[in-house]
């Protein structure tokens, strides 16, 4: 990994999404076996039906969302920080969808994520993958 001692490395270094290297930790690679450093990948998705009266989050209330553009964007972000250090050799060890309620997007949208973030980063064989959900977005009434 890098020469930056890790205590001066940034916990976070975009609103959007969110590489965290985990001290210590390595991760193994689905592709090649290889240990490298682990990072943790947080995706903010800050979209919501309705904002909840005691929210804090970075999320906004919404009947639509530019949810194409905003993957887009999601994935041209990712893409700087896979190129800089210390970001540049380290394996993702967990994937979070957080925000505003990711459950919102098509599962199409997830799986484009997903896909992109596999063709950006190394991840690893037993890497925890999770997405934050509200249950009228995971059951719709009706
Ligand atoms: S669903 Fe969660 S993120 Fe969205 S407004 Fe309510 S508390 Fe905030």
């Amino acid at each position: 990994m890098s020469d930056i001692p890790a205590t001066a490395r940034p916990r976070s270094v975009a609103t959007k999404t969110t590489p965290v290297a985990d001290a210590g930790a390595t991760a193994t690679s689905v592709a090649t076996g290889i240990a490298a450093p682990a990072a943790s990948l947080y995706v903010h998705i800050p979209y919501c039906h309705a904002k909840c009266p005691y929210c804090d989050f970075n999320s906004y209330a919404a009947t639509e969302w530019p949810e194409d553009r905003y993957a887009d964007a999601l994935l041209a972000e990712l893409g700087t920080h896979r190129s800089t250090e210390p970001w540049r050799d380290t394996m993702l060890a967990t994937i979070f969808f957080g925000g505003g309620t990711p459950s919102l997007f098509r599962p199409a949208t997830i799986a484009r994520l997903l896909d992109g973030i596999a063709a950006r980063w190394r991840v690893a064989a037993d890497a925890e993958i999770t997405l934050e959900g509200a249950s009228p977005a995971f059951a719709p009434p009706g």
